[in-house]
């Protein structure tokens, strides 16, 4: 039989617990080649710079625009 709680916690000791329970806000840094709001220690998604060098090279808008007509 598995083991059951003895007695109920009161509603302010469920609020405390559920108090922690809530979404974090996302945190962000601003990227210093595009000055682009990033998320920290991750390639830049508009202009594909890491530590100040580019790792990625990024497709402009216009010549995917292209590419698709
Ligand atoms: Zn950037």
């Amino acid at each position: 039989m598995p083991q059951e709680p003895k007695k109920r916690h009161s509603r302010q000791r469920q609020g405390k617990r559920r108090a922690s329970i809530h979404l974090k806000t996302q945190k962000s840094v601003v990227c210093p080649n595009c000055a682009g709001i990033i998320i920290p220690h991750t390639v830049c998604k508009y202009c594909g710079y890491y530590d100040k060098r580019q790792v990625l090279t990024m497709k402009k808008k216009q010549e995917k625009e292209k590419m698709g007509k």
